[in-house]
């Protein structure tokens, strides 16, 4: 018996063996199955669809506020458009999808299937956009993206397809154009942190590390407890180049005819996703924020009793007004019912018995603090709305606090190989973040294996020192971690 109830749970602890950890969770929650028959294609099941359909809600609505209209633009793009700017086609060549037939016949051209929708919400930004009253121009669409990946796919994390948001944007000037990647990064703090409890760090990546057409690129880094940093949303100042290979212009009101600058911004749903299970789970399996939960009150009776089958559904109807919530009636011990839905992270199980009913009681867990409490029945939907208000609160205490610790100060490339080995982000001088740098991150990536992330756009520290490479007079505070 003991043996079988290992086995339904999590059977590794995350510190000790995180990469198994992950795959347990994935499965053991259902999260999703790997066996479609395509490699680094999954089926999304319902645990993590639930979620991610919050998720998207969330980006969505904060999205919408902020201006950006909806869209939904084809899966397939013509290799033409593709080939429109050099720069991007250089950088998502190799990870292409490519359609060559319809039915038998073979294509004249052939159809990229999007691996990321630039090519195509320009051509039809030069067709829309007229004159500065245009302007700004802000859409977005939600979409999946497919993307030829070479190294190894992990559900979530790395997929071959992946579900996400990009917003485009359209400026009349330069300085529009950046602040609308602060507003991205604003955005990212409001869904990502608030919402998601997710802790990052937005840096601006070296100009080795931009997204392929970028004048400039900025992406939050999430961390893993394996001390690897996960990419999350991007935002991009796109070359001036774009604009004019797609013929994006519009009539200033000087009556000159003048380029648009253009921005883009990627929050890739289900990777952000495999962040939220990753920074909130623990030992028992999921965490999940209070707003994107599958289900926040799951109901357990404790004996198969026709009165407390009708006290749970008069529950579920009261708590249902206001909460997703299940009764769980399986035919299965208490202890494996609790066991489970601990696992699944749902934020609030309330167990109900005989005695509680003879007492007008209620025992409520809550997973944010992994505490069981004793209430008054009539105080139920009291507790419930004081929980859901500092529920994703306490789990963004406990994030944000392994984040902090985890920055590290380092002054020699010894001294940054013991803090990467330790799983920390390491801070440090260095020489460039234009094209003169490389060498010194391409000897960083070779003493330490690990990467130069970037800059900090609001870093606030007065620069001195060495690089830590080259020995050279700093300029720059640059942060480097191992990556996915
Ligand atoms: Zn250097």
């Amino acid at each position: 018996m003991t043996k079988k109830k290992f086995q339904e749970g999590i059977a590794v602890k995350k510190d000790e063996n995180f990469s198994e950890w992950y795959t347990q969770v994935v499965q053991k929650c259902e999260l999703a199955d790997i066996r479609s028959g395509v490699k680094g294609f999954l089926v999304f099941q319902p645990w993590s669809v639930m979620s991610m359909e919050k998720m998207y809600a969330s980006m969505e609505s904060v999205l919408q506020r902020k201006g950006h209209k909806p869209y939904w633009f084809p899966t397939l793009i013509p290799e033409v458009n593709f080939k429109k700017e050099s720069s991007h086609i250089g950088g998502f060549t190799p990870e292409v999808f490519w359609v060559t037939h319809g039915g038998d016949k073979k294509f004249e051209n052939k159809y990229a299937m999007r691996p990321t929708s630039e090519t195509l919400f320009y051509q039809m930004f030069a067709k829309w956009i007229r004159s500065y009253n245009d302007l700004p121009l802000k859409t977005y669409q939600r979409a999946n993206v497919f993307r030829y990946e070479t190294k190894m796919t992990r559900p979530f994390l790395r997929s071959r397809e992946f579900h996400w948001i990009e917003a485009h944007c359209a400026h009349a000037t330069e300085e529009d154009a950046f602040n609308q990647v602060k507003e991205d990064m604003d955005t990212t703090k409001e869904v990502l942190h608030d919402v998601f409890g997710l802790p990052f760090m937005f840096f601006e990546r070296p100009s080795w590390d931009k997204f392929p057409g970028a004048s400039r690129t900025f992406a939050a880094d999430v961390l893993n407890p394996d001390g690897k940093v996960v990419q999350q949303p991007s935002t991009h100042m796109i070359t001036p180049s774009f604009a004019k290979a797609f013929d994006v212009k519009f009539t200033d009101k000087d009556e000159k005819e003048k380029p648009a600058y253009l921005t883009c911004y990627g929050p890739a749903i289900s990777r952000i996703f495999a962040s939220v299970i990753i920074t909130h789970g623990d030992d028992k399996g999921l965490k999940f924020p209070w707003d994107i939960a599958p289900l926040q009150v799951a109901i357990v009776p404790i004996q198969d009793d026709v009165k407390i089958k009708k006290k749970v559904e008069e529950m579920k109807k009261d708590i249902g007004k206001l909460y997703s919530v299940e009764v769980d009636n399986r035919d299965k011990r208490p202890g494996e019912k609790f066991h489970h839905w601990e696992m699944k992270g749902v934020p609030i199980r309330i167990d109900i018995g005989l005695n509680d009913l003879k007492n007008k009681q209620l025992t409520i867990f809550r997973r944010d603090l992994d505490k069981k409490e004793v209430i008054d029945e009539k105080d139920l939907m009291k507790k419930i709305a004081s929980i859901a208000k500092s529920f994703t609160n306490n789990l963004i205490k406990k994030a944000d606090k392994v984040f902090d610790n985890r920055i590290k100060d380092v002054k020699s490339i010894e001294e940054m190989k013991k803090s990467i080995k330790e799983g920390a982000i390491a801070r440090c001088g260095f020489c460039s973040v234009e094209k003169d740098g490389e060498k010194c991150a391409e000897k960083v990536e070779k003493d330490v294996g690990a990467f130069v992330r970037g800059t900090k756009l609001d870093e606030k520290e007065k620069v001195s020192g060495k690089c830590i490479a080259c020995g050279k007079k700093a300029k720059h505070i640059v942060y480097v971690a191992r990556a996915y």
